[in-house]
């Protein structure tokens, strides 16, 4: 079995007295610096001027400066922007200030597995990534708590590279939740496959696939809705509590023979083969290739998919009804999705 890390395997003190640069003040920038902060490290952000990110950041207590002026300063710099935009941020505005016996760090493996990134020698290079959406990093650290992490590291020129990758977890409460080791390959390719095929891709097609089923068969869309999206979350709070027979538990014998007998008619053998495919993609660059290339073309693809979703009856029925719920919480999420 996998070694899990708690906080007595971690010693945080590694960072005392280093300089720390986080790049990026989005979902996971904005908790790893306050958190890091908050733990007691000398951090700095680095953003470009004028930003929405730079007012937050700034709002919130932290030291802002430009990505040149907080990568020029720092020991350790953990880039934190969107993917796509890493290499070029990268090479403008980091790379002619990383210096011998540095760290570059990461929050996933993308950018380093795929070569967009290809740091000088010298350097740490390693990688810290929560498993969970940086705002939940930031709430469960305030509630003393932690979300889980994977380390990885992909050059230790120091020798000291895998003891500061867990202090950084431990800086920012993955080791109260538990950390494990990766590379930056597995972490990079398990990670897109999960978001496509299960936990983004694959679970929204199975939500949208069973309401436009429903409401083609003439039912009411608020009730499709329910059924088929507003329930999921009661269902994956069993799964993620007691796993699946404790899930099964706690439906009906009536749901768990539908789930048993069902199910498997849902995702056949051809879905499955489906996901190897969309593995393969994943394993050769192809998806990676496809992603960057979105991005240089001003992502036609992204947006006009985007539309069409937003524009759908389910995203406008559930917008009425989550409205009506007042006990759904009005989180930073829902404010800045609508
Ligand atoms: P977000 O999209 O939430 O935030 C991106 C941040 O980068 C914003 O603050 C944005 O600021 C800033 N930024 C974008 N472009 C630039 C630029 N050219 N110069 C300076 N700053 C810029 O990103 P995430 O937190 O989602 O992702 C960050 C990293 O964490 C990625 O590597 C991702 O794979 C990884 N990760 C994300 C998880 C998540 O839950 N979201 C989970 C685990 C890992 P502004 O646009 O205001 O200027
Ligand atoms: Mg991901
Ligand atoms: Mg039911």
């Amino acid at each position: 079995a996998a070694k899990v890390y708690y906080e007595n395997d971690a010693d945080s003190t590694l960072l005392n007295g280093k300089k720390i640069a986080v790049i990026g003040y989005g979902s996971q920038g904005h908790a790893h610096s306050l958190n890091l902060k908050d733990s007691g490290f000398d951090v700095r952000v680095g953003l470009r001027e004028g930003s929405k990110s730079w007012a937050k950041a700034t709002e919130a207590g932290l030291s802002v400066k430009t990505v040149a002026e907080a990568a020029k300063e720092a020991d350790i710099i953990m880039i934190l922007i969107n993917d796509e935009y890493q290499g070029d941020v990268y090479r403008e505005s980091i790379a002619p200030y990383v210096e011998e016996g540095n760290a570059l760090v990461f929050g996933h493996g993308f950018n380093i597995h795929f070569g967009q990134i290809k740091a000088p020698k010298g350097v740490d290079v390693f990688m810290v990534a929560p498993k969970g959406p940086g705002h939940l990093v930031r709430r469960t650290y305030q509630e003393g708590k932690g979300v889980p992490a994977l380390i990885a590291v992909h050059q230790d020129a120091t020798g000291n590279a895998r003891a500061l990758a867990l202090a950084w977890a431990k800086g920012i409460g993955g080791t109260r939740g538990g950390v494990l080791e990766t590379t930056f390959r597995e972490e990079t390719e398990t990670d897109l496959f999960g978001e496509q095929a299960v936990l983004c891709g694959g679970a929204t097609a199975l939500v949208k696939a069973g309401f436009e089923t429903l409401v083609n068969a003439g039912y009411q869309p608020e009730i499709a809705y329910f059924e088929c999206l507003h329930e999921l979350k009661l269902i994956v709070d069993l799964l993620y509590e007691a796993g699946i027979a404790g899930m099964r538990y706690s439906i009906s014998d009536t749901a768990q023979y539908g789930d048993m007998t069902r199910g498997p008619r849902i995702v056949t053998d051809a879905t499955k083969a489906e996901m190897v495919q969309i593995l393969k993609e994943i394993q050769t660059g192809q998806f990676a290739k496809e992603w960057i290339l979105e991005n240089k073309a001003n992502r036609p693809s992204f947006n006009a998919l985007a539309a069409i979703d937003q524009e759908s009856q389910l995203e406008a029925v559930g917008k009425q009804l989550r409205g009506l719920m007042s006990w759904v919480k009005k989180t930073d999420v829902v404010e800045a999705t609508e």
